[in-house]
């Protein structure tokens, strides 16, 4: 080795492991957990001021835009909903995120590029819900198990027209049971995860979610509390950087698109996303118990455009984690939700919607430096990485 090799080696070892500077993070314990506070985020990421209203703080402008509320969990990243793992909290007037919000939300979502191992996608592992005795949710229109497995033949066609392979878990009207179809994810590298469902829940639930996998040690928010099992580590939180991207590319993706309530990304333990080594992610597309949701879900032009907008998705977290993008080349299906008198599909009046009506493509062209969730940052320059459980390291 060279001597200006070693030396140029040296530097980059003594750059990476770099212990925290003091003026980087300042915990704040609270209840026992770890927090940061929102004026430490905002020098951090370089966001300005910190604006205070009430209980709302507000962090950064333009196209990096952080929303949240002290003593609650919704949080806003450019209008998208996220559903922190911890409630914000605050102290000495000042308002706080926890620690694990930063590092396994916060940070991935506004630094995709510096996911350690992020692997480049070729391949997609589509899982439609449910299947042969197992019918999933229903509404007066249809099934959830066909509505999903017409999804995913949709979104394989869109995929395999960009060049990806792509794997249906079931291709049929048949039942796979949650352990084959992880064992199934399991073979493939290169590849991610991403697993269709429509929900069900009392008539006025409406929207959109996606689930991603629970950080070691969070609870699930679709259990009861938390449990002890929630301290053990599954196999998919390797990748819980990737996760979170990629249910934030998915989220943005489709809520920009579908008008539907945006009822944010949230934490969950599902076997399909908790016992794969790939990233992953699950949807659930809409309600299929509410009135508004069922019909749209009925209609082939809004499960065209979920396939449109898993394979965006796809394309998105791909630029946004690896160097090498694929071109993204098909259109977006100009659609016009209708139902069956031909009167135009509009999004639910009862005001649960009023405080997300996310429009991503709406907002300003982003820079490299000042990227919107739904079109993920395209990749710096830098080599530095994030360490999974500790807190952001600044730009280069
Ligand atoms: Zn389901």
């Amino acid at each position: 080795m060279s001597k200006i090799r070693a030396v140029a080696v040296l530097l980059l070892l003594v750059f990476l492991f770099t212990p925290l500077q003091a003026s980087d993070w300042t915990l704040v314990k609270h209840g026992g957990r770890d927090y940061v506070t929102a004026s430490n985020i905002a020098s951090f990421y370089n966001l300005g001021k910190v604006e205070r209203e009430g209980n709302t703080f507000r962090i950064g402008n333009g196209s990096r835009r952080l929303r949240g509320q002290v003593g609650g969990a919704e949080f806003y990243i450019n209008a998208l909903k996220f559903i922190l793992s911890y409630p914000a909290a605050e102290q000495n007037g000042e308002p706080m995120i926890s620690r694990m919000d930063l590092v396994k939300l916060v940070e991935p979502v506004l630094r995709p590029s510096k996911i350690r191992n992020a692997e480049p996608i070729r391949t997609v592992i589509l899982d439609a819900g449910h299947g042969g005795h197992d019918k999933g949710a229903r509404s007066i229109y249809g099934n959830e198990k066909d509505y999903t497995l017409d999804v995913v033949r949709r979104c394989k066609a869109i995929l395999e027209q960009q060049g990806y392979k792509v794997y249906l878990s079931r291709s049929g009207d048949y039942f796979v049971s949650l352990d084959d179809r992880s064992a199934f994810a399991n073979q493939f590298s290169n590849a991610m995860f991403i697993s269709v469902h429509f929900n069900s829940g009392q008539s006025l639930a409406s929207g959109l979610e996606v689930f991603t996998l629970a950080p070691r040690g969070v609870p699930s928010m679709a259990s009861d509390g938390p449990r002890m099992s929630d301290l053990v580590e599954c196999k998919g939180n390797k990748r819980d950087a990737e996760n979170m991207a990629l249910a934030t590319a998915t989220h943005a993706a489709m809520v920009g698109r579908s008008r539907l309530f945006d009822r944010g990304i949230k934490r969950a333990r599902f076997v399909v996303i908790r016992d794969i080594g790939i990233p992953g992610v699950l949807i659930e597309g809409g309600f299929l118990s509410n009135s508004h949701d069922a019909k749209l879900i009925a209609s082939a032009q809004y499960r065209q455009l979920m396939a449109f907008s898993i394979a965006m998705a796809v394309n998105n977290y791909q630029r946004a984690t690896t160097a090498n993008p694929p071109p993204f080349l098909a259109k977006a299906p100009q659609v016009q939700l209708r139902d069956e008198s031909g009167a135009e599909i509009q999004p639910p009046a009862n005001g649960e919607g009023s405080e997300a009506s996310p429009t991503p493509e709406a907002s300003p062209e982003p820079t490299v430096e000042h990227a919107a969730p739904a079109v993920i940052p395209p990749p710096e320059s830098t080599t530095e990485q994030p360490q999974p459980n500790d807190t952001p390291k600044p730009e280069a």
